[in-house]
């Protein structure tokens, strides 16, 4: 039986192992440092608490009133001076009668795919907050039953999100399909890379490839990811 805190560990240890794989690989420039992010659905505050005692303060939601009702949880469980430090990303399907709870409670929304949502967080983004930190879901194998768009309608929402004062555009996530070959997700993974580096060439505020899940951290990262998004090898498998 391993901890919360040992998983922790072991899983910090596989990005920094990927990481130097790598840049032996690819060389120094192309290893950017990869973030992890604790995906937390179905898990209890207790176990987002013991997440945050370990340093870990990127926290994943993908149900909008699971999401609420943890975080009013956590904050009376940790007071409010560490609860300030967690940084919150919306991971999950948008409905657009969610978008104002997402826009007041989330400081990330990392599967924003159409314009309509962009439009409304834009609108409902608090005034007194920061802008609202955007990633573009992208349905990279064009799975029917994933939320994204197309790859080649990346540039068309990128260029509505940076011209929008509550929204700054700071990247791509995807979902591969988990049922292929590793040659088949290696390339997804590289295709995805590809989008990712014309769009920081085109916006400076840029700088996050979010790919790669429990199963797939080194693929993920081999194939150029800056955040990987961890639920499984934290916390357990979900029942
Ligand atoms: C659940 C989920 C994860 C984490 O998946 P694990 O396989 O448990 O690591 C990552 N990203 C998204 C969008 C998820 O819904």
């Amino acid at each position: 039986m391993f901890s919360i805190a040992d998983n922790i560990q072991n899983v910090r240890k596989r990005i920094k192992k990927a990481r130097e794989l790598s840049s032996l690989k690819y060389g120094e420039s192309s290893s950017p440092s990869v973030q992890l992010l604790a995906v937390t659905k179905k898990r209890t505050a207790g176990e987002v608490k013991q997440a945050i005692s370990e340093g870990l303060f990127d926290i994943g939601e993908n149900y909008l009133s699971e999401a609420l009702e943890k975080q009013q949880t956590l904050q009376t469980m940790v007071g409010d001076d560490e609860y300030a430090q967690i940084t919150w990303h919306f991971i999950g399907p948008i409905q657009s009668n969610k978008t104002r709870s997402i826009a007041e409670y989330f400081d990330w929304v990392q599967t924003v795919d159409r314009l309509k949502i962009v439009q409304r967080l834009n609108e409902q983004r608090p005034s007194h907050l920061d802008a609202l930190n955007i990633c573009i879901q992208v349905n990279i194998n064009n799975e029917e039953s994933k939320s994204g768009i197309v790859l080649e309608d990346v540039f068309t929402l990128a260029k509505t999100i940076d011209s929008l004062p509550n929204l700054v555009l700071r990247g791509l996530m995807c979902i591969p399909n988990a049922h292929q070959s590793m040659q088949e997700l290696q390339k997804s993974f590289k295709l995805m890379e590809n989008q990712f580096t014309q769009l920081k060439q085109l916006y400076g505020t840029v700088d996050t490839l979010s790919m790669g899940m429990s199963a797939d951290i080194e693929a993920a990262i081999d194939g150029g990811s800056t955040m990987v998004r961890v639920g499984t090898d934290l916390f357990g498998k979900r029942t």
